[in-house]
């Protein structure tokens, strides 16, 4: 089945009821934007893509985003979402990896649609051409067919080698997803609303498909990304909001409460459900969001390789403030998700007990079907059916998973992932630097912060906003360091590999 077979359903079913918003304004009823994903798809089609190609979605949150994408699916193509904060040129290697043909972005990050190259086209999703692409012309009639396990959405995410993977997520996973939020997460009503605030080319934006399933609202907020004061607002004007947020975003959103003076009541008004998760959250975090806003929160755990779909500490979970081991229930993050196994693993595969740190596996229909074009990685990565995420935790006897450490040298700011090996990469080549290393640093408001320890060639001496140009001349910019520390030598292992250990000890 295709997913795009939901929205077709939805549209014959609730033509008239109201779909996509832009803040308080409705753009599209569920018929207008079946319509204009289908003639979407027969522009597509015609302009020569064939099933399986693929479409790179490079734009800000977006009220056209969900119908673009949708259109994707509905011509049985495979849509690549991109984070609209990454460079051009990681863009451009994206746009090279998967070899798509077409591109959509927004003007504000692709003011030149040169600059990108090697596509068939690359549109503007402001321009006339497109506003043509979806309002004229003749409809793709019925949906193109895929099978369950043909891929539907190419994730990229950063790989420690640097470069970026390309996750290959079916029809089946986003189906599987979907159908999970509604046992796990939260029951959805016609009548709900789902917020962006975070990017839609993230685990955010999939949560558009239960919603989709249910025949609910979509909410794009004017300011096309995060604004607390905004959200309160348009929850106040449009009825209690649905959305997912990393815990730097809810923590804001918290601030918010407190800095109006709202009560849980007034809160209630604002925010159905908060769903968080992405990077860890405090403790401390947490009990002063329930205890602002109230049991308005959901914890997920998943990655892109499992998107949205690994353990769940559920609503219920964080108000049993009785059970005798409610604090480490709420340092967790929950229990497997009803789609899913869960099992941590020694090195040889094998399960360990209750209790015992090792790396979590988690078998299931979420699971990715691989790296694209990346048959040993994909291989490392899913061993007899079992997804090794890279993460280290420890299972107690009632199922609860607490994630202890990375077992990569990941960086997760501000919810966002960066790889210290792809930010090293970067500085290397920068003038005057001999060597570098890059951790993460503890950041109350960020969650983490980069920094990076520099080396610095004979003679030289660094110049700090030297760095930091050129790090913005070549990668995203919420990648590049926010501290520097010039020192002689790297600590060092007998084998010359740097003890990153002791320098997250130093930071
Ligand atoms: P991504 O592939 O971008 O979704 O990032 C996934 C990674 O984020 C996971 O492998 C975890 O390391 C981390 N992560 C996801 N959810 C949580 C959570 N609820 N608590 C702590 N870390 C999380």
């Amino acid at each position: 089945m295709n997913l795009a077979h939901l929205l077709q359903r939805r549209a014959q079913e609730h033509p008239d009821r109201a779909a996509i918003f832009h803040g308080t304004e409705a753009v599209a009823t569920y018929a207008q934007w079946g319509q204009r994903s289908a003639r979407l798809a027969a522009r597509m089609r015609h302009a020569g893509l064939q099933p399986g190609e693929r479409v790179l979605l490079f734009m800000r949150n977006h009220p056209r985003y969900l119908e673009l994408l949708l259109g994707a699916w509905w011509a049985g193509l495979v849509a690549v979402p991109v984070n609209a904060k990454l460079h051009l040129r990681e863009v451009q290697w994206i746009a090279d990896n998967s070899q798509a043909r077409l591109a959509f972005v927004t003007r504000d990050i692709v003011p030149d649609l040169s600059a990108l190259t090697g596509l068939g086209a690359v549109m503007d999703v402001d321009g006339e051409a497109c506003e043509a692409w979806l309002n004229e012309g003749v409809a793709m009639a019925t949906v193109e067919e895929r099978a369950a396990d043909d891929t539907a959405w190419l994730f990229y995410t950063s790989g420690t080698t640097g470069r970026p993977k390309g996750v290959m997520i079916t029809h089946r996973n986003l189906m599987t997803m979907g159908m999970g939020y509604f046992n796990d997460v939260d029951h959805v009503a016609s009548g709900d609303a789902i917020v962006y605030a975070a990017p839609m080319s993230h685990g955010a934006g999939l949560y558009a498909i239960a919603h989709l399933m249910a025949g609910a609202r979509h909410v794009v907020p004017l300011s096309g990304g995060f604004d607390a004061a905004e959200l309160f607002d348009l929850g106040r004007q449009l009825g209690p909001l649905s959305m997912f947020a990393a815990p730097t975003i809810v923590k804001r959103i918290v601030d918010e409460a407190q800095a109006q003076g709202l009560t849980p009541g007034d809160c209630a008004r604002s925010f159905k459900t908060i769903v968080y998760g992405g990077a860890p959250m405090y403790v401390a975090d947490i009990r002063r969001a329930l205890r602002v806003m109230g049991p308005r929160f959901v914890q997920i755990y998943g990655q892109g390789e499992s998107p949205m779909t690994g353990t769940v500490l559920s609503r219920v979970h964080l108000a049993d403030v009785a059970h005798p081991r409610h604090e480490q229930r709420i340092a967790s993050v929950g229990v497997a998700q009803t789609p899913v196994r869960i099992r941590v693993a020694g090195p040889d595969g094998r399960s360990l007990p209750p209790g015992e740190v090792g790396e979590v596996l988690i078998r299931g229909d979420s699971v990715m079907a691989g790296y694209w074009r990346n048959p040993e990685a994909s291989a490392a990565a899913i061993r007899d059916g079992w997804l090794w995420t890279g993460d280290m935790g420890a299972l107690d006897a009632d199922g609860f998973l607490t994630l202890k450490d990375r077992s990569k040298d990941l960086i997760i700011s501000g919810g966002s992932n960066i790889y210290p090996r792809e930010v090293e990469e970067v500085l290397l080549e920068a003038p005057g630097v001999h060597e570098v290393a890059v951790v993460g640093a503890p950041d109350p408001e960020w969650g983490e912060i980069v920094v990076a320890f520099v080396v610095p060639e004979p003679g030289a001496t660094p110049d700090v906003a030297a760095l930091d140009a050129f790090c913005l001349d070549h990668i995203a910019r919420f990648k590049r360091p926010k501290r520097y520390v010039v020192v002689e030598a790297l600590p060092k292992n007998n084998y010359g590999k740097v003890l990153k250990t002791a320098l997250r000890a130093r930071v």
